[in-house]
């Protein structure tokens, strides 16, 4: 866990630690099922993927906790926990690149755009100290692979 600021990359493109597990474009995440609050984190965190999926080529796809931990080769996949307590979702959780990545939802990101900025970060993007994603950032990663023209008018428009 760390800073921001502190590993920033520049460079256009997948994050460094782009896991090639993710190449299909399919994101594994879990929840962490002993959280408080895991009925509102499904829901919360249900959001947040239909915001990035509606503009973005990639899909989410939910494991079994005890299966995901068992997958050979570094699988990696995001875990979201949740927390009571008014923490900064705008950080990373992880330091390992492979295996599991926490991300955390807390009540000061319960909005989707929120859950999905936690998640993103999760995904290994960065950015500025108090700036939002660059939209070029978030474009690389959204449409890293093609799929429907029109996801991609919907994340032009900006809504
Ligand atoms: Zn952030």
């Amino acid at each position: 866990m760390g800073h921001l600021s502190d590993t920033r990359t520049s460079q256009i493109g997948l994050p460094k630690n782009w896991p090639p597990n993710w190449n299909s474009g399919e994101i594994p995440y879990v929840f962490n099922f002993h959280s408080i609050g895991v009925k509102r984190l499904i829901s919360l965190v249900k959001q947040g993927h239909n915001y990035i999926e509606n503009r973005s080529c990639l899909k989410f796809k939910e494991y079994d906790p005890r299966i995901a931990v068992k997958q050979p080769n570094n699988f990696t996949f995001l875990q979201y926990n949740y927390s009571g307590v008014l923490e900064s979702c705008c950080l990373l959780y992880f330091s390992k690149p492979y295996g599991r990545r926490m991300v955390l939802i807390t009540p000061t990101c319960a909005m989707p755009a929120e859950v999905a900025h936690a998640t993103l970060h999760g995904m290994g993007l960065l950015h500025k100290h108090r700036e939002p994603f660059t939209d070029t950032e978030v474009k690389e990663v959204f449409f890293f692979k093609k799929c429907d023209r029109d996801k991609e008018e919907f994340y032009n428009r900006k809504t």
